[in-house]
């Protein structure tokens, strides 16, 4: 999708700090980290949040992507945190869904 900012890092148009890649699948490093570890996860395909996502397959292949980055980034035994933004009072911002992978310190609850 030509004015979407994720579809833009897919295509190699915006640069990104690239952490992890598969055949559908992007992991790259936030800009604006909330934690010692913030990593975003996003499907290649553009959908525009998880409120708009049609495909199980999709949806599964990038919760075990997740979990996957999350392994490899040493977080499993510390613990993280998954957060997926859907629309206006989810606090989301870019429409091209994505998953949140936060760790390396303790996290609160409840969310602000
Ligand atoms: P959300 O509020 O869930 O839509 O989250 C969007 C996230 O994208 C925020 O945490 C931003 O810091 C992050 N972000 C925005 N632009 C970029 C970029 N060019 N590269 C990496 N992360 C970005
Ligand atoms: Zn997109």
């Amino acid at each position: 999708m030509d004015d979407c900012l994720f579809c833009k890092i897919v295509a190699g148009k915006i640069p990104c700090d690239l952490v992890g890649e598969s055949e559908s699948f992007l992991a790259f490093n936030d800009i604006d980290p909330q934690a010692p570890t913030h990593i975003l996860v996003i499907p290649k395909e553009h959908v525009r949040s998880l409120a708009d996502s049609e495909s199980s397959e999709m949806l599964g292949g990038l919760m075990s992507f997740t979990r996957d980055i999350a392994s490899e980034h040493g977080l499993v035994e510390g613990g993280y945190r998954t957060v997926i933004n859907t629309n206006g009072d989810g606090g989301q911002m870019v429409f091209h869904i994505h998953v949140h992978v936060l760790g390396g310190r303790q996290m609160k609850w409840p969310p602000g």
